[in-house]
């Protein structure tokens, strides 16, 4: 197979690439960048006029729900989903049934992996058994297996001095935490963000105290330990100090939130609409206004999907029994893209916080636009609008507010090594 693409926008946010230009790809790898390619041999031509092209995404939060939800999702669906979404890389989170907190569960992920996924799958174990908060898995068994981090993903370790030997363990191996920040003693039977909203539905309220007070234990711990720490999918804006205060006293951590948390706001659960229910909740215009200027200030450089399938059974049902979650993987790109479209963020940056930092988060190399590197990137059109429809998601679950609304910025394709898939 040899392609050439003509005429595209040329991004690599680790390269710090940014070209009209053409790339030209054979056997799988990229042979050639540069303004003008001319070649004399047989290609096939793909005219990249309006089209971005860019590294494979990496997605450092997804719910592949494989082994033990496969109703929900699996690995095969759920990496699909990922290529249809532009995303090269998935991380896994370990709250499947049985959890990720032994090396048998990871092999057998990437076993799956193996067979069936669209594209790659990094792993992602417990931080304690059963994510119980109680007793530290084996991380240097568990890293040996394959996982590239820990989290207890959906539960926050709220005993300090376990998180403290967890952040110790894990910074001898590399290994990165992420940290789902709730205190659950403050958030218990929550529902949604607290505030007018919810004492008008009569729901129960999460106020940001119980994320904020996560977020500060683990930084103050991070300082102590100088181990790696990554706050997962922050939603509120009084963590913005805090992490601007331990940017200034260079604590090793990083800090991802996710589209719907710069998207959406609380007025999405309104008439008691469980697709729009998602932990932690969404928030008040206030807090999306600071999520974007967190995002512009750097504050927060990594953008994850936090894709979380649930199927009719778990969402069709009364509110308050209604699980936690939606679906991302297929809108990430879209939806991020309207930072730049509002000006926040340059095409550059916004891509290095979808490939350059969740990459250096994982420990490996980001895919890249380099010559003679493996194919593995995007054909993106910035402009092309479409309508989201049930039959359009590829993940097997359709859990999402965005459902019947238009998105602008469409994935048109997909280089991944040999293969080539084309939208
Ligand atoms: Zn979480
Ligand atoms: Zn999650």
């Amino acid at each position: 197979m040899r392609v050439l693409i003509k005429g595209a926008r040329l991004l690599d946010p680790t390269l710090n690439l940014d070209m009209t230009g053409d790339l030209l790809v054979e056997e799988g790898h990229i042979k050639a960048i540069s303004r003008k390619i001319e070649t004399s041999e047989a290609v096939e031509l793909i005219s990249g006029e309006g089209l971005y092209v860019f590294p494979g995404i990496v997605d450092i939060h997804v719910h592949l729900r494989e082994p033990g939800e496969e109703w929900k999702e699996d690995i095969e669906s759920g990496t699909r989903a990922a290529l249809h979404g532009g995303i090269t890389r998935v991380a896994c989170m370990p709250n499947t049934k049985p959890p990720n907190d032994r090396p048998e569960v990871t092999t057998y992920i990437l076993e799956q992996a193996r067979e069936k996924a669209w594209v790659k799958v990094y792993p992602i174990a417990c931080i304690t058994k059963g994510q119980e908060g109680k007793e530290l898995t084996e991380f240097g068994r568990l890293k040996r297996a394959g996982a590239c981090g820990v989290s207890d993903d959906g539960k926050w370790v709220s005993d300090s001095s376990i998180m403290k030997r967890a952040l110790l363990y894990a910074k001898q191996l590399d290994l990165p935490v992420i940290s789902h920040c709730e205190d659950h003693s403050l958030s218990r039977g929550g529902q949604i963000n607290e505030g007018i909203l919810s004492a008008k539905l009569g729901l129960r309220g999460v106020s940001f105290s119980s994320e904020t007070i996560a977020v500060v234990r683990d930084l103050l711990l991070a300082k102590e330990t100088k181990a790696p720490l990554h706050l997962a999918h922050l939603s509120v804006k009084e963590n913005i100090p805090f992490l601007r205060w331990a940017k200034e006293e260079g604590i090793p951590f990083s800090a991802e939130t996710c589209p719907h948390y710069f998207t959406f706001t609380e007025k999405e659960v309104d008439g008691y609409n469980t697709s729009a229910k998602v932990n932690p909740p969404l928030r008040t215009d206030e807090d999306v206004i600071a999520i974007k200027e967190a995002l512009k200030e750097g504050l927060i450089e990594v953008i994850a999907s936090d894709h979380a399938p649930h199927s009719p059974l778990e969402k069709d049902i009364e509110f308050e029994l209604a699980s936690f979650g939606m679906i991302g993987l297929e809108f990430l790109l879209p939806l991020s893209f309207n930072l730049v479209r509002e000006g926040l963020l340059t095409p550059l940056t916004l891509l290095s916080y979808l490939i350059t930092n969740p990459s250096k988060v994982l420990r490996i190399e980001p895919p890249m636009l380099k010559e003679g590197s493996l194919a593995e990137f995007v054909l993106f059109d910035p402009e092309e609008e479409w309508e989201v429809t049930e039959e359009k998601i590829q993940s097997k679950s359709k859990n999402t507010p965005l459902l019947g609304r238009r998105l602008k910025g469409k994935v048109k394709g997909v280089f991944l090594g040999n293969k080539r898939y084309l939208f």
